[in-house]
Parts: structure tokens; sequence; C-alpha cells
């Protein structure tokens, strides 16, 4: 069992993919995975939510993204989340509170910390605009889920946000409900 430095387990919630899991994410993205090496979180209806990567693609080129949201419909969510402008009012916040400012910068370390577990990439880029700004809250949620609360602060900010609509239900019955 791995452990990180405050003594919380940073990989016993992580799945090993079998292959449902490869076919409904194909389905999910509408393309083969890249790179999948587990699945992190799932929905309650019991497909991936949240698959973690490999820090480089099959052909060698990095791919620091280490956790991907793959739900269409929480993707969808997030996505009206984002194009409500809450990603510049995020990074504002970043500026006139302190503590969010650390904590966000302790998820970006926790970030890089697992992904050079994994495999280093030799670089400080986390994802998502981690640690001055917020460029993408996919993978701000995909972190939190992957991660449980308190790591990373946008991520579970944006889930709060979310909480009326997701995970309520079963995402494959209601996913053509949703526009983007
Ligand atoms: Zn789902």
């Amino acid at each position: 069992m791995e452990v990180d430095q405050r003594g919380r387990f940073v990989s016993s919630a992580l799945e090993p993919v079998t292959e449902r899991d490869l076919a409904e994410v194909e389905r999910q993205l509408g393309r083969p995975p890249r790179a999948i090496r587990a699945i992190a979180h799932r929905c309650p209806s019991g497909h991936p939510s949240v698959i973690q990567t490999r820090p480089r693609l099959e052909d060698g080129t990095p791919f620091p993204t280490l956790y991907y949201l793959t739900c269409p419909r929480l993707c969808a969510l997030v996505s009206r989340l984002e194009a409500g402008g809450v990603m510049r009012e995020m990074t504002e916040r970043l500026a006139t509170d302190p503590p969010l400012a650390e904590a966000y910068l302790r998820a970006h370390r926790d970030y890089l910390a697992e992904r050079n577990a994994i495999e280093p990439l030799g670089t400080e880029v986390s994802a998502g605009g981690m640690p001055g700004r917020v460029k993408c809250l996919h993978v701000h949620v995909a972190h939190a889920l992957a991660s449980g609360p308190g790591v990373n602060p946008f991520g579970d900010e944006a889930l709060d946000r979310l909480a009326d609509s997701w995970p309520a239900g079963d995402c494959a019955a209601e996913a053509g409900q949703i526009g983007s």
C-alpha cells in the first residue's frame, strides 16, 4: 500500500482495468483510451468516471494529465459550469485568498508527486492550470474524485456546485438529456 507524506493512502482506490471497462471507456470517449493505467473512480451506476493514465503515451510522448474524466454526463455538467465563467472567478480568488492558494499549491504538489511516483517526466507542469490558474475544471474534478475530498479545492467546489445533478441517478440513462 502506498502512503504519502501525510499518511494518506494514494493508490488504494485504484482498480485494474477490465476488458469491460476498456470497452465502456472507448464508448464514453468515442475512441480507444490512450495510456490507460487504472480506474480511479466510478459513477454510482458502476461505469468508470475517472481513469488514471500513464505519464507517457505508447509512443513515448509525455501525457501530463494523470486523471482523466470519462463519464459523458459528468463531463457535460462540468462543461456547463465552465461556460458559466466559474474558472475566471476561481483564478481571481487565488490572488485574494491565501489559504485557498496554499491548498491549490498542495494539490499541484500532490499531483506531481503521484505522477512522478509512476514515471518522472522531468517537468513541474501538472495539469489544469495548477498552481497559478484554473484552466480546466474537468482536470480538477477528476483529481478530486480520484483523491477524495480535501485534496483539490476547486475540484471539491465544482462537485459541490454539481451536487444537485450528480452523482444521483443512472448516467447512462440520462446522458442524452444533457446539452453542453
Ligand atoms: Zn457517469
